[in-house]
């Protein structure tokens, strides 16, 4: 077994990056069976795993994966057309891919990219996505509104002060410099970002040795409850009866099936399902059944902890998540508002992998064993609350989970319909039928998840081109011409540029 340390030379440097390359073009296959068990999923929701005695033999619409872009899409279809056939396709329990072992923010500081995001797509595209993010947190409480006050208090959607606390002076002035470029571009947002520095750091948000400090309004809630208790809402047969929910039944290939209806077959170990349409919500799975994708769209295994706080840690789970940047990394954390106060702490990827020595099969990057916890990253989150706040001694660890993340070459999530050269199989039409996907959120995905359904149930009832002007569909859009712009050598190049 090989590893790789953090790179010294330029010789270092490219065999460090190589290596990165071929880790992250690997097939993901199908769900480990067995993962770690994430604290939102230790009390399994009465849906878990939930199937029919018999698999439909026929479908309008097959959605594999039951994360929030799987289920959003089916809610957002059926409240479209109640009485679509829709089944919903997972290969584990029901939302135990990343939706259910997250960090729980919804939360999105538009200026951290939106340099990135102009230079690809001008200022306007840049906006639209931006403001496509922000739209997140008001969608998912009018959604909230709509279904039993339980899904609400289940979920504990809560709006918080997001709050960025930076340990290290170059990595905060680069922020500022972005934040400076949002707010020239947008002058109105002004008051809504803010930047704090000296004794404030101390007193007003508890943190030990940090530079500086920037806030704004952000969201906290626990995915898997929202999205469970969403599904548990479809599954009222009065309603929508040709909904169902196929829980532990892994989608193992796809071909088209010869029929002009329903072009799609779809393999599992409890028999065939045609389908007219059919949506990827894989995310980091993404490139298993899309074998083009592997080259554009790669797993990324992350790790979380939820730790106990010391008597004096402030309780404030209701007001307020955090964001801790360091060079290299970051670790990201809610807490619960209810009095326990328990901590969800993520992150770790970055410190350990640009400043440790990790063997190669413990590499986050291409990683899918989410039965398997990771190592390296979590010695540096284990100690987070500790070092960095000053009530923070004592803190502890009372579990520890990971889980997987698409990343897209380009930073930006692909949804649209799958052109021939992705799936190898026929584009179709939106009359006769079409695969269409929804992946790569770039461990962002409370931010675009929701909404991005919405907007995938749009292009497949109305057409690809008649979805709202509200969804940033161009810039997103998972075209052939995207694809051939995003080679994942030169992203791993920059990213190594940026950290070195
Ligand atoms: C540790 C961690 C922390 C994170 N923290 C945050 C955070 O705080 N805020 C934030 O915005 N984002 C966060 N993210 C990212 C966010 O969770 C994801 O972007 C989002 O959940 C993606 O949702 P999804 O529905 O697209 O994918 P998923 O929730 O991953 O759902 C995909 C589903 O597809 C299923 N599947 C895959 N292949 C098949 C197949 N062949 N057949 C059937 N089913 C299949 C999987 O089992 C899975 O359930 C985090 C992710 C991780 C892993």
């Amino acid at each position: 077994m090989t590893g790789l340390g953090p790179p010294t030379t330029k010789l270092d440097t490219a065999t460090f990056a190589n290596s990165l390359v071929q880790l992250a073009r690997r097939d993901p296959g199908l769900p480990v069976p067995n993962p770690t068990v994430s604290s939102w999923q230790a009390e399994p929701h009465r849906l878990a795993n939930h199937q029919s005695p018999n698999l439909p033999s026929k479908v309008s619409i097959a959605i594999i994966g039951s994360g929030m872009t799987g289920i959003s899409t089916a809610y957002h279809l059926l409240q479209d057309s109640p009485d679509l056939s829709v089944t919903v396709l997972e290969a584990r329990s029901l939302t135990s891919g990343a939706t259910g072992r997250n960090g729980g923010h919804c939360k999105e500081v538009p200026y951290v990219d939106y340099a990135e995001l102009k230079t690809l797509f001008g200022k306007e595209g840049a906006g639209k996505i931006a403001r496509f993010r922000l739209a997140q947190l008001d969608a998912l409480f009018d959604t909230a509104a709509k279904l039993d006050r339980e899904v609400m208090e289940e979920s504990m959607l809560r709006r918080v002060e997001g709050v960025d606390l930076y340990f290290d002076r170059n990595i905060f002035q680069e922020m500022e410099t972005k934040r400076g470029s949002w707010l020239e571009d947008f002058p109105e947002e002004r008051d809504r970002w803010l930047v704090w520095e000296g004794e404030d750091l101390e007193e007003r948000f508890g943190a030990v040795n940090a530079v500086g400090c920037m806030t704004g309004s952000a969201g906290a809630l626990s995915p898997y409850r929202f999205v469970c208790g969403v599904t548990s809402t479809l599954l009222d047969h009065d309603k929508y009866p040709n909904f169902t929910l196929e829980t532990n039944t892994a989608v193992e290939s796809i071909t088209v099936s010869g029929s002009s209806d329903r072009p799609y077959e779809l393999s599992t170990a409890r028999g065939r399902i045609v389908a007219k349409h059919v949506i990827h919500c894989t995310n980091g799975y993404a490139g298993h059944l899309l074998p083009g994708l592997r080259d554009k769209l790669f797993p990324l295994r992350g790790q979380m902890t939820l730790q106990s706080p010391p008597p004096s840690f402030p309780r404030v789970g209701d007001k307020k998540s955090w964001i801790l940047h360091y060079a290299p990394g970051f670790d990201y954390i809610t807490q619960s508002p209810l009095p326990s106060g328990e901590i969800y702490l993520g992150g770790g990827l970055l410190q350990a992998l640009l400043t440790t020595h990790i063997e190669e099969d413990d590499i986050d990057i291409g990683n899918v064993r989410d039965d398997q916890q990771s190592e390296e990253p979590l010695k540096f989150i284990e100690r987070a609350i500790e070092e960095r706040f000053k009530d923070g001694k004592g803190a502890t660890v009372i579990n520890k989970w990971t889980g997987i993340m698409g990343f897209t070459v380009d930073a930006v999530p692909l949804v649209g319909k799958v052109p021939k050269s992705i799936s190898g199989r026929d584009p179709g039409t939106e009359q006769s039928g079409s695969e269409w996907v929804a992946a790569g959120f770039c461990g962002h995905g409370m931010a675009y998840c929701w909404l991005t359904g919405k907007a995938m149930a749009n292009m497949v009832l109305e057409g690809e081109e008649n979805v709202g002007d509200w969804f940033p569909r161009e810039q997103l859009a998972c075209s052939e011409e995207r694809l051939g712009r995003a080679n994942l050598e030169d992203a791993v190049a920059s990213f190594m540029q940026t950290v070195a």
